[in-house]
């Protein structure tokens, strides 16, 4: 019944093929399960200020399958995208930040603490019912001088322009702000940059990963930074692993760092206790 017997015997091929649609269907069944058997778990990485404070997080999401192990978002979110099962998935990530976030503020939370960012998928947020379906969670969780902040990847903007433009505006309204994950690696197109409510960039760590001295050059992070300067936007620089890239991009007026310099992504309960030692590594001046 298979292709294996077709036209042009490609056997080889499809018997790969074939296990490859398998292992996804596995991944898809497994899925089904995830969410009712709590096999999903939010991880955060803490996004450290010039002053080496801890302002915020991002959310990453895990998946502790009961064989597999702990299997990577970059392993099942695509899964999850192409079989519909994104939307089920973030709404339970959102509705866990906030009821997580609401909680550690009650037990106790650093005034520095500020925001919180949550990666949606542009196959999530470009469903039609998507905003009359998050409406509630967020009513049902307000978090006090704490924002909440949707990952959107510039792909989502250019392909939909329209559409995105609309939600975001209403999004906006309910106290959600915008950063664009992975700036400088998506269809360039700028003219989203200064008609959307659109507070930070992220710039990937493609970027960074390059810079190892000080005297190094880094002709698209300068242009990146003096871009979001003029236009009032924050700038986030992804994957900082070493003092060097931290120090370079504090001489050019960047401000907050997310990368493994500072930290690992890390389980919701250590990273809490984290936050409430402030432990992170302070730069020495
Ligand atoms: P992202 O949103 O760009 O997240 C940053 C990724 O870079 C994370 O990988 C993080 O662990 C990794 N990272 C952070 N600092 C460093 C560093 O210094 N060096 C290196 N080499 N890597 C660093 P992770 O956790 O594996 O997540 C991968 C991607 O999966 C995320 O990329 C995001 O696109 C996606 N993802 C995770 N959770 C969700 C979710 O709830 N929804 C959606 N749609 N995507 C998610
Ligand atoms: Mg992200
Ligand atoms: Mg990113
Ligand atoms: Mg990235």
């Amino acid at each position: 019944q298979t292709k294996a017997e077709g036209r042009h015997g490609y056997r080889f091929f499809d018997v790969s093929m074939q296990r490859l649609a398998q292992s996804r269907w596995q991944l898809e069944e497994g899925l089904h399960k995830a969410i009712s058997q709590q096999e999903l778990e939010l991880w955060l990485q803490p996004q450290v200020t010039v002053q080496g404070v801890i302002s915020g997080a991002e959310v990453l999401l895990r998946w502790q399958h009961p064989d597999k192990g702990m299997i990577s978002p970059l392993d099942f979110i695509s899964v999850a995208e192409e079989s519909g099962q994104i939307s089920a998935i973030e709404e339970w990530v959102l509705e866990e930040t906030l009821k997580k976030v609401k909680s550690w503020q009650e037990a106790g939370l650093p005034k520095t603490f500020r925001h919180i960012s949550i990666n949606i998928s542009p196959s999530h947020f470009m469903q039609a019912d998507f905003i009359s379906r998050i409406e509630p969670i967020l009513k049902k969780y307000p978090l006090d001088n704490i924002d909440v902040e949707f990952e959107i990847t510039e792909n989502l903007l250019i392909d939909n322009f329209a559409q995105a433009t609309k939600s975001m505006k209403v999004l906006q309204e309910q106290g959600i702000s915008f950063s664009i994950d992975d700036f400088g690696t998506g269809y360039s197109s700028l003219r989203y940059l200064n008609q959307l409510p659109i507070n930070v960039l992220k710039i990937d760590r493609y970027f960074i990963a390059p810079i190892n001295t000080l005297e190094d050059e880094a002709p698209i992070v300068d242009v990146i930074l003096l871009m979001a300067k003029k236009l009032g936007l924050e700038v986030i620089a992804e994957g900082v692993e070493t003092e060097v890239q931290r120090q370079f991009l504090a001489e050019r007026g960047c401000r907050l760092y997310q990368g493994y310099y500072f930290s690992k992504p890390l389980h919701h309960g250590e990273f809490y206790a984290m936050i409430c030692r402030q432990q992170v590594i302070v730069p020495s001046e």
